[in-house]
């Protein structure tokens, strides 16, 4: 064979060339997002991870040990939007999962838009798209780099861990409805699901993973690395007496008497389960919320030939349950650590399916995570750690009530969102009383609250300008037109409990280590072995796939390519 060929190139010199000018690219990018997965968990669990998951990734690929978020909030829609911008929400203008939106005197959400319709989903959940996010993502510039033949898909339980990655003029984009068990789209991507995505939904994947309980994968006396089971600031699941395992699924999606559960049990035994129940949201706080993810991957693989077609594909693959289960039990709990050897094991199924069909090598590969965590306030302050909670409604309504005893009466605080104080601008306007003062006057009255370190008004931010500490944060993740007039900061390991003043579970969203500290992995398709500790920033990780792929970056970008990886 190869000597027909080399007298085939002798005969035709031109099919000589046209080999040799062939751009040398990997056949697919996959980018993975593992919602809320804190740097440690590479290797807290090191000893039980098998060789094909994460180890695969550290042994075989590169590794940045110094990567971290340079903006707050540190919350998921910012997340994937600045991993795959390469920017940050000064720019990309994503500066929470919800804002306060001045215009309509409204909240709204990340990825809302009211002008498209659902597909295969409810209107709650499949009326969504990019439009709020102002940059270009990495995903469209490969779009643009192909004249629009490279493909580019986004997967998530979240519908924004799959809407932002997959950017504005992607292929397609699916995420779960938990009211149908559903992936589901919008008309923003195209006019209906492929019949693959419907044959997929109709499978009852979902239904099937909650028939059985939730068990330790390993004996759960094996689980060291974590508290024990039974610990007060973990929340049980709804129907549940105690955050215990084993976490009966069957019945607490359910949530019918026991002797309904039973007859359901049995049924989840049997080929063709019955629905256990009409909570199929459930699934999301449980480790198979990553599995469905991965099963649905794999299938967007294989019908959509990613990778497979003679250009570079991207698939944005978010797993989103490490986020759901990490809230509620925190990350020293069995339930975490479980969901990630749990994670583990997919991801070892997605590498197996990525050699198995793209090839070993011919896919790039990069992990990341749209911000880390807290350890739950309970679990800190049980170890004598530093760490407490502040209830978002007391932080606004002590707001509201200093401007009442300094302006007297009305609605001088709109909202209090993502640490930010919305103020009534028109009634201050009314009022004569100048913006700046106002916004001094709250920064102020924010000072004399339990946990409040530091405050900064929108004017300060606009005005100034910080290259690093908290005032870096702040300016990176402020965007005038959609952010509050006063920011606050919180002490260290301090969060904003929304339970408060009991705190179960934790949270992010801040400026510390814990909350911006996460994995950067590449693997695969132009990567050698090796690690760095020099700071790598999130932002750095687009422009450095536009590197890998020579293309331009994101249209916002200001993050630069990450040399050592690159090896140029
Ligand atoms: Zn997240
Ligand atoms: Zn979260």
């Amino acid at each position: 064979m190869k000597k027909i060929i080399a007298l085939a190139l002798l005969a035709f010199p031109a099919l000589a060339q046209k080999a040799s000018d062939a751009l040398p690219r990997p056949k697919l990018v996959v980018g993975i997002v593992v919602d809320q997965m804190r740097y440690d968990y590479l290797y807290r669990y090191w000893s039980k991870y098998p060789a094909g998951g994460f180890k695969r990734l550290l042994g075989e690929g590169f590794s940045y040990e110094s990567c971290h978020y340079n903006y707050v909030p540190t919350y998921t829609g910012p997340g994937h939007a600045s991993v795959y911008t390469g920017t940050t929400p000064a720019v990309h203008g994503i500066i929470g999962n919800n804002w306060f939106e001045r215009e309509t005197g409204k909240d709204t959400y990340v990825t809302d838009d009211k002008t498209v319709q659902p597909l295969g989903g409810t209107v709650a959940a499949g009326q969504m798209s990019p439009r709020h996010m102002l940059s270009t993502t990495i995903t469209d510039e490969l779009r643009l780099a192909t004249n629009f033949q490279a493909k580019t898909i986004g997967v998530s339980m979240k519908d924004r861990g799959s809407i932002l990655p997959a950017g504005h003029s992607a292929t397609a984009a699916y995420w779960y409805d938990g009211t149908n068990g559903a992936f589901i789209s919008s008309t923003f991507y195209q006019p209906d699901l492929p019949e693959w995505v419907k044959k997929f939904n109709a499978a009852g994947h979902a239904v099937a993973y909650l028939t059985k309980p939730w068990n330790t994968l390993l004996p759960i006396a094996q689980y060291t690395e974590s508290s024990p089971d039974d610990v007060a600031w973990e929340a049980a699941f709804k129907g549940e007496a105690k955050p215990v395992f084993p976490h009966d699924l069957p019945v607490l999606a359910a949530g019918a008497p026991a002797a309904v559960q039973q007859v359901l049990k049995n049924a989840g035994d049997t080929k063709n389960p019955q629905p256990p129940t009409q909570n199929l949201d459930l699934i999301r706080s449980t480790p198979f919320g990553n599995s469905l993810t991965t099963d649905f991957a794999l299938e967007i693989l294989r019908q959509e030939q990613m990778g497979q077609r003679g250009i570079t594909d991207f698939l944005a693959v978010s797993f989103s349950s490490t986020d759901y289960v990490g809230h509620q039990f925190g990350p020293n709990s069995i339930e975490a650590e479980d969901t990630y050897l749990r994670l583990d094991r997919e991801l070892a199924r997605l590498f197996d399916a990525l050699d198995k069909q793209v090839g070993k090598g011919q896919a790039l590969v990069f992990l990341t995570a749209d911000h880390a965590a807290a350890h739950a306030v309970g679990f800190s302050n049980a170890h004598r750690l530093p760490g407490g909670g502040v209830g978002p409604a007391v932080m606004r309504d002590s707001v509201q009530s200093a401007l009442v005893r300094q302006y007297g009466p009305g609605q001088w605080v709109l909202s209090y969102e993502n640490q930010q104080v919305y103020l009534n601008r028109q009634l201050l306007k009314k009022k004569n009383i100048e913006l700046g003062k106002a916004q001094q006057d709250v920064a102020a009255a924010l000072l004399t609250l339990p946990g409040v370190t530091q405050s900064l008004t929108a004017l300060d931010l606009q005005r100034a300008h910080w290259s690093e500490g908290l005032g870096m944060y702040q300016e990176n993740g402020f965007y005038a037109p959609r952010s509050g007039d006063v920011l606050t900061v919180l002490a260290p390991s301090w969060l904003e409990a929304y339970s408060f003043p009991v705190v179960k579970g934790t949270t992010h969203g801040s400026a510390g280590a814990y909350d911006t500290h996460v994995p950067l992995l590449f693997w695969g398709w132009g990567v050698k072995h090796g690690e760095s500790s020099a700071p790598a920033r999130i932002v750095d990780i687009a422009p450095t796939i536009a590197q890998f792929l020579h293309i331009q970056e994101p249209s916002g970008c200001s993050g630069t390519p990450l040399r050592d990886v690159l090896g140029r």
